[in-house]
């Protein structure tokens, strides 16, 4: 690893956590290692039988099973209609061929703007950090990126930092992927001492789903460099129901507010997950109380095997219509949907 360069310091804030209350930081890694990859074991843990569950080889040889532990903790034992489970396990619903649900349903590859810089919107880069999350979604609209190809960090960030640096339109500079916190601390603090010195960017988003689903991830170091940023910082989840939320995420939430970004959920709408009015408002109420605003609900991306997951627009329209007559209206995600060519993401 290439030793982080030094970076201004932001003022501390009354939540900041002291050093003594946080787990070491190869702790996380080791937690990573241990994730869950056998469907079998995944449901004998919880109780269920595998031939039931319709769980599928072929699924999970195109796109392996992932899951940490701790996630695994929080599904219901016995409950094959668990919503945190469906998101993971492989089932043989995957293998239908759909039609309309192709390999690039967002058109990343045409929005590529160097290795691993994807521009589709005025003002912001994606950077494709990495191919590796901690978790496997089942509905992931990036599961046949070409991540062998096209990852930002495979030459140093070099090409990223390059074409960021050459185009002063870009003013923030989204940190994606794949999970962009499943790269070591040290390799981000060595990809934002590069962006430090690119004087037109105002903001860094990043987007995670590490602090719910392994948050031991938000550890010392993780916040020593998030404190130390030098722009602010959006930090948006990823969550798609309340049970995702636990007394761990609760702390790494405020441990994340504590070096001063704003935390955001993002979730997707998702048929036997989340597809009622109950676990949408649930969601946004429980992540609320985290310290988390909701953000975005996205409709389904449409790529390859997911197909099953999909809610259909106008049941979706009638869910956020019941959302925003039960809830505040800031617990009240934008239902969105990504179109490829759009100048941003479409309100449905
Ligand atoms: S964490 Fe995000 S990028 Fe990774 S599999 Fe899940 S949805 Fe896809």
């Amino acid at each position: 690893m290439i030793p982080a360069a030094p970076l201004p310091l932001q003022p501390e804030t009354a939540l900041a956590p002291t050093p003594a209350t946080l787990p070491p930081a190869p702790h996380w890694q080791r937690l990573w290692r241990e994730a869950v990859r056998d469907p079998r074991e995944l449901l004998a843990g919880l109780g269920l039988d595998a031939a039931a569950a319709g769980i599928s080889d072929a699924a999970a040889a195109s796109f392996p099973l992932r899951v940490p532990r701790g996630f695994i903790k929080r599904m219901r034992p016995g409950d094959l209609n668990d919503p945190l489970l469906r998101q993971v396990l492989p089932v043989g619903l995957e293998e239908r061929v759909v039609p309309g649900f192709g390999l690039d349903a967002v058109g990343d590859g045409a929005a590529k703007k160097a290795e691993g810089v994807i521009q589709k919107y005025r003002g912001r880069a994606l950077l494709v950090a990495t191919g590796s999350c901690a978790v496997h979604c089942r509905y992931c609209f990036r599961r046949h990126f070409p991540y062998a190809e096209e990852t930002a960090a495979r030459d140093a960030w070099s090409a990223a930092v390059k074409a960021i640096a050459a185009d002063p339109t870009i003013d923030e500079v989204i940190l994606s992927g794949g999970d962009p916190l499943s790269l070591a601390t040290p390799k981000l603090a060595e990809l934002t001492a590069r962006l430090a010195g690119i004087a037109h960017l105002k903001r860094l988003r990043i987007h995670s789903r590490l602090p719910v689903v392994l948050p031991e991830r938000v550890d010392g170091e993780l916040l020593q460099w998030l404190s130390a940023l030098p722009w602010p910082v959006a930090f948006v989840i990823h969550a798609n129901h309340a049970n995702e939320f636990d007394a761990q995420v609760d702390a790494a939430m405020a441990r994340l507010r504590g070096a001063g970004v704003q935390l955001l959920n993002q979730a997707v709408l998702l048929r036997g997950v989340n597809d009622s009015v109950e676990a949408l408002a649930g969601l946004s109420e429980r992540s609320f109380a985290a310290g988390v605003l909701p953000y975005y609900l996205h409709q389904l991306d449409r790529v390859e095997g997911v197909a099953h997951f999909e809610v259909p627009d106008d049941e979706a329209l009638s869910l956020h219509a019941a959302l925003v007559a039960r809830l505040s209206g800031y617990l009240v995600p934008k239902l969105v949907r990504e179109v490829q060519g759009d100048t941003g993401k479409r309100p449905l």
